[in-house]
């Protein structure tokens, strides 16, 4: 009998991850290299969101008339770095071309097709690790400080709504009946229940990857350095402490996938979308919903480590230092937001989400080496379960659960 393929997968997050365990459910033998722990990057610090309700793409009709104000508002989550934007120009281009209206239905309908698999695809992923109180469902509460920020939302609740996505408008008194702890400021809110949240993003991918490594996974702590392209066949894998080869490669390494894939010949459009939390382990208040403010762009998520209250779009590219000057903002707003709210020994965290322009993710095989696959570009934590379902199906030649044209690496 010959040996199972062996597929590497380079990048440790919750999309790596993912894709390392339905890789090896299929029966490959898979590696996963990082530089660091798996879910250290950028996993560990998101929001905790599902979110599966988002069918529309950030750049919503209009958006091209609002981010000059919102760059020049330092209250506001937008922020560049002027020295970043002739880099970063191409991405903006495409990001505001997104912004038609047509163009903002199709993408609806590449991203629905993908929700409608988030939670079954994970649910498989924590039962054999025993871990499924780590996602609960208990929805989303999106807040409105005016009337008009409500109608401001309209086509959004519109588009959730045509996609049958469950949607309650409430008053600011019935908003804080369900969660106390929201300021007078609330006059409305949108209650979406189907919402579920991650109680610990880091630890959540840690235990996807301790469960690959006792099925017979291997993970590497090591430092993609590049790949000798061997033609035909997959690329050697460059590292810190040599090179490694397999059958196939997947690159899954977040914001860093972009150099990657123009290494081995595709270029992508992928931005690094910096964000910031604040994680609080004693902020004198709970939720039980995720709170998501539509006037202060700000999520605050009842978490195992503490509150977190996350925010901010920060483009400065991948090697800038962390400006959390930004991260203050994020605290201004959540002081505003929650009247009693304890700061006091709140830390601060930066992280570089993997940006496309068409908020769609990259989950693709390579036009030019039929050995390298994609999966990058992502609302990670909400799609990272199947995405990897998709890639480790892609690894076998069998057709995909859903089709994947929309999320093809070249359509840039
Ligand atoms: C403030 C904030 C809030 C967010 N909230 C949400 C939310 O509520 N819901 C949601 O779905 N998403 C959210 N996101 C986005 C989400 O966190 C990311 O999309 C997701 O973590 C991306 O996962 P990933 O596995 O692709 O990347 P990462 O988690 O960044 O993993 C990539 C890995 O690649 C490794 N790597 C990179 N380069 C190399 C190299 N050369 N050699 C070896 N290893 C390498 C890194 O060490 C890292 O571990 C949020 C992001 C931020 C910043």
């Amino acid at each position: 009998m010959s040996a199972p393929a062996r597929v590497l997968v380079v990048g440790a997050g919750i999309v790596g991850t993912c894709c390392a365990v339905y890789l090896q459910r299929e029966g490959f033998r898979v590696t996963l290299i990082d530089r660091d722990g798996p879910g250290e990057g950028c996993s560990s610090g998101n929001a905790g969101n599902f979110s599966v309700g988002s069918v529309f793409p950030q750049s919503m009709p209009g958006i091209w008339r609002k981010v000059p104000g919102m760059l020049m508002d330092p209250l506001l989550p937008l922020s560049i770095r002027w020295r970043h934007l002739p880099a970063a120009l191409p991405w903006f281009t495409h990001f505001t071309m997104n912004s038609r209206r047509r163009r903002v239905e199709e993408i609806g309908l590449a991203l629905k097709a993908l929700y409608g698999h988030v939670l079954d695809a994970y649910d498989a992923l924590l039962k054999s690790a025993g871990a499924q109180d780590l996602i609960v469902c208990r929805g989303r509460l999106t807040t409105y400080e005016s009337e008009l920020s409500l109608q401001k939302d309209a086509y959004a609740l519109e588009l959730r709504r045509r996609h049958g996505i469950d949607v309650q408008i409430l008053s600011g008194d019935e908003a804080r009946k369900m969660e106390p702890a929201l300021t007078p400021l609330v006059k409305r809110a949108a209650f979406l229940p189907a919402y579920a949240h991650t109680v610990n993003p880091l630890r959540l991918t840690q235990v996807l990857a301790e469960q690959f490594v006792r099925d017979g996974g291997t993970v590497l702590r090591e430092t993609v350095r590049g790949f000798e392209a061997k033609d035909p066949g997959p690329p050697r894998v460059l590292t810190d402490t040599g090179g490694h080869d397999a059958e196939q490669v997947v690159i899954a390494a977040g914001a860093y996938s972009g150099r990657m894939a123009a290494q081995l010949g595709s270029r992508v459009l992928l931005e690094a979308e910096r964000g910031y939390h604040l994680s609080m382990s004693d902020p004198g208040v709970t939720f039980t919903r995720t709170i998501m403010s539509s006037d202060r762009f700000i999520t605050i998520t009842q978490m195992e480590p503490g509150l977190r209250v996350s925010g901010i779009s920060e483009f400065s590219g991948l090697d800038a230092p962390p400006r959390y000057r930004l991260a203050d903002v994020v605290l201004k707003h959540a002081r505003d937001l929650i009247p009693d709210l304890n700061p006091a020994g709140a830390s601060r965290w930066m992280g570089n989400r993997p940006s496309t322009p068409d908020s769609l993710p990259i989950i693709s095989r390579s036009p030019h080496n039929p050995n390298v696959l994609f999966a990058f570009g992502h609302f990670g934590l909400t799609l990272g379960a199947i995405s990897g379902k998709l890639i480790a199906e892609m690894a076998t030649g069998r057709p995909t659960t859903i089709d994947t044209t929309p999320y093809r690496v070249d359509r840039f």
